[in-house]
């Protein structure tokens, strides 16, 4: 298949191109890495009058260290992220995610701008800024603003961007933990996971002191499961633990029957991952 016709615009600024949206009247794509888009065009499930290149931009791409935080450039690579030692040291759980994500020439091209606006409930980068409540920075004709990622992923492949808005930047505070894991299955490696989670844990003198966790492939959007992680913390630590927290996590989810699995297989693949995150997580405390 071939994509319908469009106009082609390369801007070299990121005012240039929300210049580009608003002109185009609603009637405009940005293209960052194309491994989600160029398919959607060539199977005409996208047809924008106007595509608006973002490649051009300069300055669109870094991995930069704010202290207690760290910001990625919205046309950041996804290989740029698996092999960053600042990614591996200051956030380990997107640095062993990003191995997950796709084929080595897809994460040669796609880009976390992309990876969040395309919004997909099984993609690693949407389920990591959840995790670790990333800030999204967008930018429109009205300026910039920040988007929670609870805000921002609204529903499956759906975000809550204006037509006239680009990702520029996401900033990842950094978690205070003493374990941390991330566990996927997929049907094969690189595909789209069929559930994941993610597990990072502060030890206390009893158990567990604080906990973050964060689901995706289980729901429309990826979650964050704020009961679990309470409910981590107050059962205790003891040989139950791992059952009950896998329990727990699984009544918080409920999957759809799809062409992938059925919503009680990704249950059980999900109570699966929980036991063995937190296993590992709680096994790294040194
Ligand atoms: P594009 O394809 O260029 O754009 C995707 C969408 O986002 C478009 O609607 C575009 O208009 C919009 N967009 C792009 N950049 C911006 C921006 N800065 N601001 C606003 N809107 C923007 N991903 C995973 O996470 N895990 C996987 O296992 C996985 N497997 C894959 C397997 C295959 C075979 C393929 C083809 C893709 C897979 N992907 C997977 C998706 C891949 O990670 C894509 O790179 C990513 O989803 C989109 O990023 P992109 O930069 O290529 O975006």
């Amino acid at each position: 298949m071939k994509p319908a016709q469009f106009e082609y615009v390369a801007p070299s600024t990121v005012a240039a191109a929300i210049e580009a949206l608003v002109a185009s009247n609603g009637e405009g794509k940005v293209l960052a890495g194309g491994q989600s888009l160029l398919p959607l065009l060539n199977f005409r499930m996208a047809r924008p009058a106007v595509l608006v290149d973002l490649n051009g931009i300069e300055g669109l791409s870094y991995i930069e260290d704010r202290g207690d935080r760290i910001a990625i450039g919205a046309l950041t690579r996804h290989r740029e992220l698996e092999h960053s030692p600042l990614i591996a040291s200051k956030l380990p759980v997107m640095s062993a995610a990003m191995r997950h994500v796709a084929h080595l020439a897809i994460r040669n091209r796609g880009t976390i701008g992309g990876s969040l606006s395309h919004a997909d409930p099984a993609a690693e980068l949407p389920m990591l800024a959840t995790f670790y409540e990333a800030r999204i920075a967008v930018q429109g004709p009205s300026g910039r603003r920040t988007i929670a990622p609870r805000d921002f992923f609204v529903d499956a492949l759906t975000n809550c961007l204006e037509p006239e808005e680009i990702v520029v930047e996401v900033e990842f505070p950094l978690l205070k933990q003493d374990g941390w894991a991330f566990e996927e299955v997929a049907r094969r490696f690189g595909d789209f996971a069929l559930a994941s989670i993610a597990v990072s844990v502060c030890r206390g003198p009893t158990g567990v002191a604080a906990a973050r966790v964060a689901v995706m492939g289980v729901a429309d959007t990826p979650r964050r499961l704020r009961e679990a992680e309470d409910e981590l913390v107050a059962i205790g630590l003891d040989d139950t633990t791992p059952d009950r927290f896998a329990e727990i996590v699984v009544s918080l989810v409920a999957p759809n029957d799809d062409l992938h699995a059925s919503a009680d297989y990704r249950k059980h693949l999900l109570a699966q991952l929980a036991k063995r995150a937190l296993l590992a997580a709680l096994a790294m405390k040194g």
